[in-house]
Formats: C-alpha cells, sequence, structure tokens
C-alpha cells in the first residue's frame, strides 16, 4: 500500500513542477518554509532618510523670504476643530516639552506637546496664568490607567485645552489601538495626537480608531538607540512620504517626529508631505528646557535625554525594569540661551527653501518639491560647529 505523503512534501512537489527552480526557491524563501504563513521577507526598494535628499531648486516669482507664510489652518477629520498656527510641536519630553517653552512659542504661534509628569494642579494653575497659550499647548498621556487618569483629571479641571497627545514607543499594539478608541469615545470633541508609527496600514488603523493627526517616527530621534537595540525602524523621508500618503488620503494628518537635525531636514519633512514636524534635540539646552545648568571648563551645558534612557526611567518609574532595556540616551548639550534664537533660525531656513522651490505658503512646500538622491550632503571641512550659532 502507498504511503500518502505528508503535506509539506506534497506542497514542495507541487511547486518544484510549476515553477522554474530559481522562481521556486524565491518562493519556498517568501514562504519560509513550504506552506507556512510566516515568512521572512526584504522589501528591495531603497527608503530614504534626509541625509540621502536635497531640494531641486525651482523658478520663483517670490521675491523675498519675508514673503513666505509660514502658518497653516487645518481643520482635523475627527475633533472638526480648526487650528492655525506654525506647524511645528516641541516634543513631549520632560526636558523640553515644559510650560516655559510653551509661554515662549505661543508667541510665535507654535506648539509644544507638553510632557505627561505635570500635575492636574499644575496644569490648572498654568492655564489660568497663560490663557493665551492654551491654543498651543497638547496635554499627553500613555495608556497606563493612571497616565489615562490624570488626562482626564487634567482635561475637566483645564476644559480649554483642545489638544491629546497619545504617545507610546511602538503604536502597533491593539492595545493601543483601543486605547485611541476609547478616548475617541470620551472626547469627541478633542483633536487627538497618537503615534507612533512608520508605516502606512498603521497610520489608517489610528485614523480609523480616532486620531485626527498621527506620529510618525521609529528610531531617528537625536537620543534615541531603539534601532542600535532592537534593530527595529523605517528611515524617516520613506516613513513620512508613505504615512502622508495614507492620512490625506482619509482626511488625516500627520506629525514627523524624531530626527531633524537642522532646518533643511524640517524643509525636507514638509516637502516630502509632513504636516506638523516635531523636534526634540533642537530646543534641548536652551533656558526654556528644564534642568540646571552644569558648567565645565568654563562652558555651560544642560542635561537632555530620551524618554526611554535609563535617566528618565530612574527618574520617573523608579529605574529600568529588569524585563526591559533603556533605549535612550542622556547627553549634555551646550547652552543655547534663550529658546527665540533657535526659533528664528528654523522659520528662517524653512522661509528661505520656500522661496528656493517656489513655494509661497508651507501647505505649497510638498506641491513644489523634486528630491534628487545625494551621496554627499555638507562640506564638513570645518566640521559641524559655527561658533556665532547659539549652543556653537
Ligand atoms: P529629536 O527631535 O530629538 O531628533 O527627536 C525627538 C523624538 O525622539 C521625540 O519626539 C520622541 O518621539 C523620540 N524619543 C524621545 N525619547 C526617546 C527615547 O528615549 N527613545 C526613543 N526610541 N525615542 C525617543
Amino acid at each position: 500500500r502507498r504511503r500518502r505523503a505528508p503535506a509539506h512534501t506534497m506542497q514542495q512537489t507541487l511547486l518544484r513542477r510549476l515553477l522554474r527552480p530559481a522562481a521556486a526557491a524565491a518562493t519556498a524563501a517568501t514562504l519560509g518554509c513550504y506552506g507556512c504563513a510566516h515568512a521572512m521577507r526584504i522589501e528591495e526598494d531603497a527608503k530614504l532618510d534626509f541625509k540621502d535628499v536635497l531640494l531641486r531648486p525651482k523658478r520663483s516669482t517670490l521675491v523675498s523670504r519675508s514673503q513666505v507664510d509660514l502658518s497653516r489652518t487645518f481643520k482635523f477629520r475627527h475633533s472638526q476643530r480648526t487650528w492655525t498656527g506654525v506647524p511645528l510641536i516641541v516634543a513631549n519630553m520632560d526636558t523640553v516639552g515644559t510650560f516655559e517653552m510653551a509661554t515662549t512659542l505661543a508667541k510665535h504661534q507654535a506648539m509644544v506637546a507638553v510632557h505627561k509628569h505635570y500635575t492636574a494642579d499644575e496644569w490648572k494653575a498654568f492655564v489660568a496664568a497663560h490663557p493665551d497659550v492654551v491654543p498651543y499647548v497638547a496635554v499627553s498621556a500613555g495608556t497606563s490607567a493612571k497616565d489615562l487618569q490624570k488626562l482626564d483629571d487634567i482635561i475637566v479641571g483645564c476644559p480649554a485645552v483642545a489638544t491629546i497627545c497619545l504617545d507610546v514607543a511602538n503604536g502597533y499594539s491593539e492595545g493601543f489601538v483601543t486605547t485611541v478608541k476609547l478616548v475617541r469615545e470620551r472626547y469627541p470633541r478633542h483633536t487627538i495626537i497618537a503615534g507612533n508609527v512608520v508605516t502606512n496600514e498603521m497610520t489608517e488603523e489610528l485614523i480609523m480608531h480616532g486620531a485626527d493627526i498621527v506620529k510618525v517616527g521609529i528610531g531617528p530621534g537625536s537620543v534615541c538607540t531603539t534601532r542600535k537595540q532592537t534593530g527595529v525602524g523605517y528611515p524617516q523621508l520613506s516613513a513620512i512620504m508613505e504615512c502622508a500618503d495614507a492620512a490625506h488620503g482619509l482626511g488625516g494628518h500627520i506629525i514627523s517626529d524624531g530626527g531633524i537635525t537642522c532646518p533643511g531636514d524640517a524643509a525636507k519633512a514638509f516637502g516630502a508631505g509632513a504636516d506638523f514636524i516635531m523636534c526634540g534635540g533642537m530646543f534641548a539646552g536652551t533656558a526654556e528646557a528644564a534642568g540646571a545648568l552644569v558648567e565645565r571648563n568654563g562652558k555651560q551645558y544642560k542635561q537632555f535625554y530620551g524618554m526611554s534612557s535609563s535617566t528618565a526611567m530612574t527618574k520617573h518609574a523608579g529605574g529600568v525594569a529588569n524585563y526591559r532595556s533603556s533605549e535612550g540616551k542622556t547627553v549634555e548639550v551646550p547652552y543655547k540661551g534663550p529658546v527665540d534664537a533657535v526659533l528664528l533660525d528654523l522659520f528662517g531656513g524653512i522661509r528661505s527653501a520656500c522661496t528656493y522651490i517656489g513655494a509661497a505658503t508651507v501647505k505649497e512646500m510638498s506641491k513644489r518639491t523634486t528630491f534628487i538622491r545625494v551621496t554627499q550632503q555638507l562640506n564638513q571641512v570645518f566640521g559641524s560647529h559655527d561658533l556665532a550659532k547659539p549652543g556653537g
């Protein structure tokens, strides 16, 4: 009596018969093992970072960069709220996402995602003292019950605060989607930012479950070590292009979060389709950033660290839990003085980029953008320091 071949051998035989040998091997590799649903795959098309491209200059009718309008007006998909301002958000890190930062940024109509470690009472006192700043702040929370309770206390205590930033390192968990959905149900008229993700399908998922704005970026941050610790990430320029396309198709918006090292990167992020940019490191070392000045060899510095660094975990969670590793680093940044100088440098760079590509507004930038692939960005013969810039 002939024995029936086991299912996987039958599949192998079929594959061999149906396909040429090379194609059969490739299909088998895609399937991982013959017939298994799990698969190791390689996406062959190159994904790009800010450093891989430059903006191609184009003819334009703009005479001066002072003609460029940096502000945008958005209407958000779920909250149905309208917001007008410069689409820059300082990151919800406890070093830079401070009330002091928000007070200065509001004067420039730019936002701060205020870090989640202020108490509800501190929020109430701040909002009472600075009602003009309120349109330019977001209140941040993670997904823990404690965070969500505090979020509720802040929103009940400060009804004028209209934007919520739901932030987790890994926006791919089902639990996060559930949190976004619950927060949307509880606050139907608040603008909800949710992240972080880096791919189109998860951008869509978050928007469909209640996010107005999706925060995009895994691993590009200046004090982030996720890529080193885990091998996970996505080149930021490609992440912006793919997620912006997905979000805009659904009437949603995106923030490019992390990896903006200079005004040119900000211009590229807008060119790639980002509605907002979020920056941390660029605002570190300023007077408005938290932390004491330390002096070393006659120079002043401020400490800056990732929110998953051991410094942050020791400060807020009593240490690094033994099942995880730190995914952020701690650095000292030369003191830059008041944040105004950083803002003017950033805004000046973006305005100038607009005149080079012929965009009269930030909104027009993506329509006027052609990226060129490059192998070289900057002439580094004198290094990256500039003695005439804040923090040198
Ligand atoms: P930056 O503008 O400094 O390049 O990036 C700021 C962003 O880095 C933040 O908005 C946040 O998304 C991310 N980030 C902040 N702290 C950490 C951290 O400890 N680990 C990781 N992986 N990312 C961080």
